[in-house]
């Protein structure tokens, strides 16, 4: 069976990220590494290539078609099975990725034949043999119209992706500073229930990890250097750590790492962090999401400010860079942006992602509908930097206003340049291009939000 995988790129409307990182597509190459032996993959990135889907699916003439992606991705995931359709329409096209494991409704579509809700490592391999060996439909795939009930039980097996299926991109994958970087899975979900919180939403607050040999038997097999551990939380497990730390000096691994970790397991363990720092360990993204003890409680964070600002401390005096994020409530007025503004600079944070506080469909963050400003069916806005809930205390197009100019207060001042002119001229302009790239994109929906004002 001939099997092309689509990634889709982030739409015009999507604000972000995508100019400052993009990374491989691992699911994709996990799914690619479950199929059979006589089963040919290809995966397109479409962050990455200029040709159209078109163009692949008349090259490739495929059997099955695969879409994954975000909130953001919806349409455009919908528009390659159309277009698949409407080359061949005996193609089966296959739905599946984060946001359709909690929002299937959103993929019910009469051009997806199939959606993969639950469990897609198992799940998907066996929808193949449905379709090739006419076995019986795996649980946890839905047709179109079909209800989506009786979900299998999480598993979470997990085999080791199939890197080669990109090998073309690799050197292309960055996350900011991390130049041609893969990614690691070692864990699935969080113990933690933050309320604002989608990751623990896709595996319903399970939370399960791999056996650390076997994440060190596939880092043994990464080729790239930096390694971005997209566990939702890393540091999670002291004596885990210590184990991870154990191998990779037993193994003589020798790589340099980002990871996700809470301020409270680097205050309550600065030993780890240090010897994980000569390990390898090179950048930490901390949510903090705020330093207001109310704030924190109300988003369920278990954290307080005086433990964010120890961590931060914690990982300059360490010499671990740190990405913290900040969570931008509709409540704050113009004292809230600059207070933030002056403790990050006071913290000395060099890089930062503030967000708008978003009732991202599926978490059950619960906001009046009268005061959403982004449509449930306008996806492409749902990327966690469009003003979602509007501002109590100052106009939208204010609201922009403020953000502009925190990230400016706090990116470009003269101490966080001169820190980043270590980085060679190449990422520098990489990063220099995509921040103005944002910065675009956040003037423009400020003057439409003056026009609709
Ligand atoms: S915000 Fe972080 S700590 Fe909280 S539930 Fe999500 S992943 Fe876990």
């Amino acid at each position: 069976m001939k099997i092309l995988m689509f990634r889709p790129s982030p739409p015009k409307e999507t604000i972000g990220l995508q100019h400052v990182m993009v990374v491989e597509p691992l699911e994709l190459e996990v799914l690619g590494a479950t199929v059979e032996k006589d089963d040919e993959v290809q995966i397109i990135d479409f962050i990455l290539e200029k040709r159209s889907p078109e163009y692949f699916i008349r090259k490739f003439a495929p059997d099955m078609l695969c879409v994954t992606g975000y909130i953001t991705n919806v349409l455009q995931m919908k528009e390659y099975c159309t277009i698949a359709k409407s080359i061949n329409p005996s193609i089966v096209t296959v739905a599946g990725g984060v946001h359709l494991e909690v929002n299937p409704a959103d993929l019910d579509d009469i051009s997806i034949d199939f959606r993969v809700v639950r469990n897609a490592v198992t799940a998907f391999p066996a929808l193949i043999r449905h379709i090739k060996y006419n076995e019986s439909l795996p649980p946890g795939v839905f047709r179109p119209r079909e209800a989506v009930e009786n979900l299998p039980e999480f598993d979470f097996s997990f085999p080791h992706p199939d890197r080669t299926l990109v090998s073309r991109y690799r050197k292309h994958y960055f996350y900011i500073f991390h130049d041609k970087v893969a990614l690691l899975k070692t864990a699935f979900g969080c113990p933690y229930s933050c309320n604002f919180c989608f990751c623990r939403i896709i595996t319903s607050d399970n939370f399960a990890q791999r056996p650390i040999e076997d994440v060190l038997d596939e880092l043994e097999t990464i080729e790239e250097k930096e390694i971005y551990i997209v566990d939702d939380d890393f540091l999670v497990s002291p004596s885990r750590l210590e184990q991870f730390m154990d191998g990779l000096l037993a193994r003589n691994i020798k790589k340099s790492f980002l990871i996700y970790g809470r301020s409270d397991f680097i205050v309550a363990h600065v030993e780890l962090i240090s010897r994980f720092k000569e390990l390898g360990l090179r950048t930490v993204i901390v949510g903090f999401e705020s330093f207001d003890p109310d704030e924190l409680e109300k988003y369920n964070k278990m954290t307080d400010p005086l433990t964010n600002e120890k961590a931060m401390q914690i990982l300059n005096s360490l010499g671990i860079d740190c990405y913290a994020t900040v969570i931008l409530p509709p409540e704050w007025g113009h004292k809230d942006f600059d207070r933030l503004v002056e403790k990050l600079i006071e913290l000395d944070v060099k890089y930062v992602n503030l967000q708008p506080l978003t009732p991202i469909p599926g978490t059950g963050y619960q906001v009046d509908k009268n005061k959403l400003l982004i449509h449930p069916g306008d996806y492409p806005k749902w990327d966690l930097a469009h003003v979602a809930i509007t501002p109590e205390k100052m106009s939208v197009a204010e609201y922009y206003q403020c953000i502009i100019k925190a990230y400016e207060r706090i990116l470009f001042r003269p101490s966080v340049i001169k820190n980043h002119l270590r980085y060679s001229p190449k990422m520098l302009y990489k990063m220099l291009k995509g921040s103005w790239a944002v910065h675009k994109q956040y003037k423009k929906k400020y003057k439409e939000a003056l026009k609709n004002a």
